[in-house]
């Protein structure tokens, strides 16, 4: 348990700022966790902690009436390494917490959840963990999902890319590179013809697939008049089809098999981290939100504005995406343009403005979890959406 004592007011902004000051990167967020649940506690939430088995994790529940429908709100709260919080993931962990806090005050049936979703950066040993809740079925008897990001305009249908890194290890011969060079096989020389041979098959993919490669030399040998006997790349490939993902892997493996053949050197390759999905968008949830939205003043993108933008990133939110109807809302705290995973939006995630777009997201996803326990309709149409696509 934590010594944290909350002064008896705390409220969304103060849990804000003190995660933007505690700076916890990913797989690391102790502090940042357990200030959150010693909030979600004292509003009467049961809790959860280490939530499968993830050491920052957790979920808190609070049931009111009969129990159905469940909603569960999905809180960040890792900053990144070297710089802290301009991801702004400060913001999403104190609007899932009192969106839920809001929710439950609200509504007369239902199932309030926060689920705390450590490392959603990659920064450490439990990266992109909501792919492995969802693997592991922590979503099956929800029914809805939300969450936010901040960013620098207001969204609700934000697009993003399958990715799944890998590391290749080429392995060589070392021989003197001025005595006896026929005698060696350069595993550097596999590395670099692989990445030669990756960017001319830029030219020949979909154009439509949002296809992004990128890549690096991690490891190139050690002295120049040594044949470098083993060398280490590593790659992430990222486009917006899931199905054209699986041949971009295929292809990607066909250059390496080529490129040591070639060389005469031995490879391996392995995946590193876990594949992170697309996103699969709700109409009738982004609909309302949107809705919602509007009401409280916000002039907030269409579905087709957001659609007719190139998705910019990937996220594990969108593994979630694919297993229950869950939407995560862009809000702004930004003027239009700025660069994310800046010192810009390091500070924006704790100036007056972000304040009040954190207020206004937590009325409106607490506003939809109440439309949607005691709206049927919305319900139904909700689960056909998820079906249907
Ligand atoms: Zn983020």
């Amino acid at each position: 348990m934590s010594g944290y004592l909350l002064p008896e007011n705390t409220d969304y902004w103060d849990i804000a700022i003190r995660i933007h000051e505690l700076s916890e990167i990913g797989s690391r967020e102790f502090e940042s966790s357990k200030l959150l649940i010693n909030v979600l506690r004292t509003h009467g939430f049961t809790i959860k902690d280490r939530f499968m088995d993830i050491p920052t994790a957790f979920k808190a529940e609070k049931q009111i009436g009969n129990g159905r429908p469940s909603i569960a709100f999905l809180a960040e709260y890792d900053a990144l390494p070297g710089i802290g919080h301009a991801c702004g993931h400060n913001l999403i962990a104190s609007s899932a917490v009192f969106s839920a806090i809001k929710a439950s005050e609200k509504i007369t049936n239902g199932t309030i959840s926060v689920i705390g979703t450590p490392d959603e950066e990659g920064s450490g040993e439990w990266a992109g963990s909501k792919i492995l809740m969802a693997d592991r079925g922590a979503f099956r008897n929800i029914d809805l999902v939300l969450g936010s990001h901040p960013g620098d305009r207001w969204s609700v249908g934000d697009q993003s890319l399958a990715v799944q890194d890998f590391e290749v290890t080429f392995r060589g011969k070392a021989a003197h590179e001025a005595a006896s060079p026929n005698e060696g096989r350069s595993a550097l020389d596999a590395a670099v013809l692989t990445y030669n041979a990756v960017n001319m098959m830029r030219q020949h993919v979909r154009r439509d697939a949002n296809f992004v490669m990128h890549g690096i030399i991690k490891d190139g040998g050690t002295a120049s008049n040594v044949t470098p006997e083993k060398s280490v790349i590593t790659y992430g490939i990222r486009t917006s089809d899931l199905v054209y993902h699986d041949e971009l892997v295929e292809r990607f493996k066909k250059i390496v098999k080529g490129c040591a053949i070639a060389t005469e050197t031995n490879y391996s390759i392995k995946k590193i981290g876990p594949l992170f999905s697309t996103t699969k968008i709700n109409r009738t949830l982004s609909n309302i939100i949107r809705k919602n939205l509007i009401e409280e003043g916000i002039d907030c993108l269409t579905l087709e504005e957001t659609f007719s933008e190139l998705p910019k990133g990937s996220t594990d939110f969108a593994n979630v995406s694919q297993v229950v109807p869950a939407l995560e809302v862009g809000f702004q705290i930004a003027p239009e343009g700025t660069p994310w995973h800046s010192r810009q939006s390091l500070e924006a995630a704790k100036t007056k403005r972000a304040k009040e777009s954190l207020f206004t997201i937590i009325t409106v996803l607490s506003q939809t979890a109440k439309e949607f326990t005691e709206d049927r309709k919305f319900r139904e149409d909700v689960a056909r959406d998820f079906n249907s696509t």
